[in-house]
């Protein structure tokens, strides 16, 4: 492993203090191969325009199907990805397989929108514009299938940068969505000159929003903030309908969260989407109880 690893020119855990390094080194490996072979899969979750109850588009989020430990969620790999240098060649097989379902939603006469999430590390990439780009004509798919979520901390760790790429996909027709917003080290500058398209609100504000007025009260000037800049607010983490409701009458303009559905494989999605009444959310809030 190590002779390997070092030759790749990926760094190396040490191994002789601890177990623990063995594991983690195994693991790496087993993270190369999975890249490599087809253990990365995608679930994806419904963005739901919260005053009709339509499906916007979906996020995908990654998992890796382990041969051995079964499912394991991002948290269980990503730190390692990034740590190691593979989180450029994660973000290709993610937007690989996104795009390629993308299509596939598309010939089958659902045009929806996939959203993807491209960490800092990913973006610094120049040519990952053109990549995307060259991806989307690949499979005849218009830019508008494509929204990337990125997070507050890589807007503020280089402006320019961020400025620089984002502005290049933009250009092309890609959306830009702001992940996690509310949580990193932000300063509201960024709002001012970011070519961005959506605000993410953590579910962090969301959770508490139906018991505590302050976080209502943060949701709500959140949604007026993103208005006013011309932007669209989404809310994650919506976990009940007393939530849904909450959030349409804030006019918060679009939501996801398990009330809808959980992240879930392409066919399984396929099967809630037929099965779904579109309108069964909205009249939640008309009605004010659950269907
Ligand atoms: P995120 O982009 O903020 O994604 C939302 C997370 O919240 C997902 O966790 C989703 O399953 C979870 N979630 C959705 N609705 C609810 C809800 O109602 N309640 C609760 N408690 N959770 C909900 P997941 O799939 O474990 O992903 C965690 C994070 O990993 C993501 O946060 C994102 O930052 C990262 N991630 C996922 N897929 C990718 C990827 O392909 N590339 C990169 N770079 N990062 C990814
Ligand atoms: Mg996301
Ligand atoms: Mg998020
Ligand atoms: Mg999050």
């Amino acid at each position: 492993y190590k002779a390997k690893a070092a030759r790749s020119g990926h760094h190396v855990y040490r191994t002789s203090d601890d177990s623990h390094g063995d594991t983690r080194l195994r693991t790496l490996e087993e993270l190369r191969n999975a890249l490599t072979g087809h253990e990365l899969v995608l679930h994806y979750q419904p963005k739901i325009e919260l005053a009709s109850g339509a499906v916007h588009g979906v996020e995908a989020l990654v998992r890796w199907q382990h041969p051995v430990r079964g499912l394991l969620f991002p948290d269980a790999f990503l730190a390692l990805a990034e740590e190691s240098g593979l989180m450029p060649d994660l973000t290709q097989v993610v937007l690989a397989q996104a795009l390629d379902q993308a299509a596939r939603w598309h010939a089958s006469g659902q045009p929806l929108s996939v959203a993807v999430n491209v960490s800092g590390s990913s973006l610094v990439d120049e040519g990952l514009p053109e990549r995307i780009g060259a991806m989307l004509g690949a499979r005849g798919l218009p830019a508008t299938s494509l929204q990337v979520e990125v997070t507050e901390d890589f807007l503020m760790a280089d402006r320019a940068r961020a400025h620089d790429i984002l502005s290049r996909l933009r250009a092309r027709g890609v959306r830009i969505a702001v992940d996690d917003f509310g949580t990193g080290y932000s300063s509201l500058a960024y709002l001012r000159d970011l070519p961005i398209d959506q605000l993410k609100l953590d579910r962090s504000f969301v959770v508490p929003m139906t018991s505590d007025a302050r976080a209502a009260a943060l949701v709500s000037s959140t949604v007026i903030l993103a208005h006013s800049l011309g932007l669209t607010m989404v809310a994650e983490g919506i976990e009940d309908g007393e939530s849904y409701a909450a959030l349409a009458r804030y006019g918060c303009d679009q939501g996801q969260g398990y009330y809808m559905s959980r992240p879930v494989p392409a066919a399984d999605f396929d099967v809630w989407l037929a099965r779904r009444h579109p309108e069964a959310m909205a009249l939640w809030r008309h009605h004010g109880e659950p269907l």
